[in-house]
């Protein structure tokens, strides 16, 4: 059984349609599926729908062996699929270790466990434990916002545009970051660094105008026409 299972899905806001009949999968034995394409192709689109965030207005998406239309949204997190949003979503007045901890309201049994692997991912996250989130650097409100994913066991975990408005340094320690999570947990990347997340990835997709145009192994997207000619000009 696929992780994720997308068949004909389409998804529209009001009368304008933004997924067209876009099928893909994330399988069991991917580490990191990424999916790129220009703004506005529809990605983050996709990511809500997979954590039923949106209703699709037709189509099939099933996550973790379950239809997301037929379920909760937290019941979505609680079978193991965690969404980590551009916008982060933390809490800025509250402390680092509190945000941390409303990422564990599915697994609060083992909070401390899953705390003390963040903080040994994250060093920065423990200096910081006390201090609110919104005294963070974007950096590291980015590394939060992973980390408080992290906290609810996912067996899948989407991240949209991870590094999104971070300096080249803090870029490239977010994907060093993803390639260490994806040893244990499935990462599907949507992002605008295109070189290096299509790297990263076993298996890709290529969005454009709400359509799969291309998808294939990391490589092959990255060796293709369309992603050379569109994204790696330059
Ligand atoms: P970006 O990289 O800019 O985030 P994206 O590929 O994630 O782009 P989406 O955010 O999914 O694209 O947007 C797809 C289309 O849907 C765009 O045309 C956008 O303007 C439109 N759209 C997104 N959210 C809404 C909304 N809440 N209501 C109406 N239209 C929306």
């Amino acid at each position: 059984m696929n992780l994720i299972d997308v068949d004909g899905l389409n998804v529209h806001y009001g009368d304008l349609q933004v997924l067209w009949d876009l099928s893909l999968e994330v399988r069991d034995d991917d580490s990191v599926v990424t999916i790129v394409g220009p703004n506005g192709a529809g990605k983050t689109t996709l990511l809500k729908t997979l954590s039923g965030i949106l209703t699709p207005t037709s189509g099939r998406v099933e996550v973790l062996g379950a239809d997301v239309t037929s379920i909760a949204a937290s019941d979505i997190v609680d079978r193991g699929f965690v969404h980590v949003s551009e916008e982060r979503n933390l809490f800025g007045d509250l402390s680092v270790e509190a945000n941390l901890r409303m990422g564990s309201y599915t697994k609060r049994e083992t909070f401390e466990e899953n705390r003390d692997m963040v903080f040994e991912m994250f060093p920065v996250l423990e200096d910081r434990r006390d201090k609110n989130a919104s005294t963070l650097s974007g950096g590291e409100q980015q590394m939060l916002a992973i980390g408080r994913g992290l906290m609810a066991e996912p067996e899948v975990l989407a991240l949209d545009e991870p590094s999104n408005a971070l300096a080249p340094q803090l870029a490239e320690q977010v994907f060093r970051t993803i390639e260490e999570i994806s040893d244990d947990v499935t990462v599907v990347l949507v992002e605008q660094h295109v070189d290096k997340a299509l790297g990263l990835a076993d298996r890709g997709y290529l969005l454009e105008n709400g359509r799969i145009e291309t998808e294939g192994t990391g490589r092959e997207l990255l060796e293709s026409e369309a992603v050379r000619e569109g994204y790696l000009r330059g």
